[in-house]
């Protein structure tokens, strides 16, 4: 195993890695806040969560009063953890914890579980599992990223699955039975349909398996079932990769959703009956080890406390992340109902659009009208090569008066994101520097 975050953070790369400065117009006097402090609950303290917290503190010059409840001791990123899931990076590099944020901006945290949100006057009482008295504050951020839709069996019955989708223990599980894999096994991963968490990382964990197995395990597989009709992201790089580096060893098939799992006698093996979308037609597809991506929707909290449509994620005003069925509670991250994609570089990105947004709101302005995130995302190959995707993203109201963050070529403005020319070495060494940068300005 090797450590491979060596890195230094200069304020030009950090700025042209995260565009800080292109979300915020905003200097601090322009806000202009008095006492009474206000004060700021946030609930979940990842990528998005801690974020906001940071900003809504230094963007105010620490006028606002901000309190982060988080149930973990320590936050493990998912951003990297099909790395370890193959072995070539230790688990402590996905471990973050709040101490800094602590530190170096005041931002208070209170360990537990939020449980419930209700009026109070003007202002919301948060109650915390464990804590005996309520949290008073004058609006609240809900950041709990996804919770998983349960996977059944044939008399719909759920089903335990190793989907290694939030990073933790089944991180390091499902590389403890990759490493078990029988010489000539078969792997069989799903994929949800969209939206999901983090668009093009199903694909990846699929390369790096596909790239483990082709070096330690010759005649083992892996088939990839895809509910989607295509890959969601990076198509080029990921399906080039696919028919070339892993020709021999990956089958990739779309349009396959998963019906039901039936489970096998050893540790989440079995067989995965899928639909064949569109057709009426089912298949069977037998794992020595399932590695079942279910459906997703807004983590719990944010279910229990109203703020999620019939999708199950949470919709929320374009400009501010405020809440439409609850005004007053804004939804950032992988919970909030937006055009933008899933991920860990976009949920900073919308944190500081929802920061800045409710510092204008708090001294009685209105949120800026047209804000605009981007996002940055290696995505590893193999254990050597990666490519990347990147784009702006621009508010823009749609001419139906629904509005929409539309995704543009960073350089020539084409819509849609960019994805990289090609996977190469140089790639897989930058992504380990973006990845520490992104993690170092969320959590210090
Ligand atoms: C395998 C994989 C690879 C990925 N790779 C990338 C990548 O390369 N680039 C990228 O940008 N993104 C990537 N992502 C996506 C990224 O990890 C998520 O989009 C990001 O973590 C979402 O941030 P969040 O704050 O919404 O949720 P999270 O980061 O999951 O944080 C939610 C927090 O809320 C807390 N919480 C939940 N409920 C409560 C409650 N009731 N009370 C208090 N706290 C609560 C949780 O404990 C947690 O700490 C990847 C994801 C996966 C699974």
């Amino acid at each position: 195993m090797t450590s491979p975050f060596e890195f230094s953070l200069s304020r030009r790369h950090l700025l042209a890695s995260l565009g800080a400065g292109a979300v915020c117009a905003t200097t601090f006097p322009a806000f202009g806040l008095t006492a009474p402090v206000q004060k700021i609950v946030v609930i979940g303290g990842g990528m998005a969560g801690a974020t906001v917290a940071k900003y809504l503190r230094l963007w105010s010059n620490k006028a606002v009063e901000v309190t982060i409840v988080e149930p973990s001791t320590t936050y493990v990123s998912n951003i990297m953890s099909n790395l370890v899931v193959t072995g070539q990076y230790e688990p402590a590099l996905l471990n973050y914890n709040w101490s800094n944020l602590i530190k170096n901006h005041g931002i208070k945290l209170v360990k537990g579980s939020v449980s419930q949100v209700t009026a109070n006057g003007s202002g919301w009482s948060v109650s915390v599992t464990g804590v005996a008295a309520p949290l008073l504050c004058d609006r609240v951020v809900v950041a709990p990223g996804i919770s998983f839709d349960p996977v059944l069996d044939n008399i719909a019955q759920p089903v335990a699955v190793l989907h290694a989708w939030q990073a933790g223990p089944q991180t390091t599980q499902l590389r403890d039975l990759l490493a078990a894999l029988p010489p000539t096994g078969t792997l069989v991963m799903t994929i949800p349909p969209a939206p999901y968490r983090c668009p093009p990382g199903p694909y990846e964990r699929a390369c790096v398996i596909a790239d483990y197995l082709k070096r330690n395990k010759p005649g083992a597989r892996i088939v990839v079932l895809d509910a989607n009709p295509d890959v969601m992201a990076e198509p080029a790089n990921f399906k080039n990769a696919f028919s070339t580096l892993y020709g021999a060893n990956l089958v990739y098939l779309p349009g396959r959703k998963v019906k039901y799992v039936t489970s096998g006698i050893s540790p989440y093996s079995g067989k995965v009956t899928v639909d064949i979308v569109g057709t009426g037609f089912v298949e069977e597809y037998s794992g020595d080890l399932l590695n079942i991506i279910p459906t997703q929707r807004a983590g719990a909290i944010a279910q229990i406390l109203g703020l999620c449509d019939s999708t199950g994620f949470a919709p929320v005003n374009g400009v501010s992340f405020e809440s439409t069925l609850r005004p007053g509670i804004h939804v950032i991250g992988d919970a909030a109902k937006t055009s933008l994609p899933k991920a860990g570089h976009v949920g900073n990105q919308g944190a500081k659009i929802c920061a800045d947004a409710m510092l204008r709101i708090l001294s009685n302005q209105a949120p800026y009208a047209t804000p605009t995130a981007n996002s940055a995302c290696y995505s590893p190959l193999s254990s050597t090569v990666a490519s990347w995707l990147t784009a702006v993203y621009q508010y823009e109201q749609q001419p139906d008066s629904s509005w929409k963050y539309v995704a543009r070529d960073q350089i020539s403005t084409t819509t849609g994101p960019t994805e990289a020319a090609s996977a190469s070495t140089g790639n897989f060494t930058k992504m380990n520097t973006w990845y520490k940068t992104l993690m170092t300005e969320t959590y210090s």
